[in-house]
């Protein structure tokens, strides 16, 4: 493997337990980074899904909020239990698909939280209990 090569798969691999890892088939770390320090913990379940999620729309899903830590999410006025904290959500929409049928497509598969942010352009989801706001 070249530096790059290695580079990008460690991007896709997220940690299920020390030493195994999920290679994800869409979606890197960087994508998930927090806005301000660039760190980022996601859940790999979560990242499962969103792979699920991705095959079905057929369509790239760009993220447009992953993990966040404290102080960012305080920031952009997210609830204090938000399950962006815990890297198990995701705002994310597509440009070729619309909110909408990312918003149902995602309530079917059956993530916990899903909100389509209709002003804002995108869909929330994450893999907490089942609930609607
Ligand atoms: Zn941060």
């Amino acid at each position: 493997m070249t530096k790059e090569e290695q580079f990008e798969y460690n991007e896709k691999a997220f940690k299920i337990k020390a030493g195994t890892f999920y290679h994800a088939k869409h979606f890197s770390h960087r994508e998930f980074a927090c806005k301000c320090c660039f760190k980022e913990a996601m859940d790999v379940a979560f990242i499962m899904f969103l792979d699920a999620l991705r095959d079905k729309i057929n369509a790239p899903l760009l993220v447009s909020s992953g993990w966040r830590c404290k102080s960012h999410n305080e920031a952009v006025g997210g609830a204090v239990n938000s399950y962006h904290l815990k890297g198990m959500a995701a705002d994310i929409y597509s440009p070729f698909v619309s909110c909408t049928k990312i918003d149902e497509t995602a309530r079917k598969m059956g993530f916990g939280g899903v909100k389509h942010y209709k002003e804002q352009g995108f869909v929330h989801v994450d893999i907490g209990p089942k609930r609607t706001w």
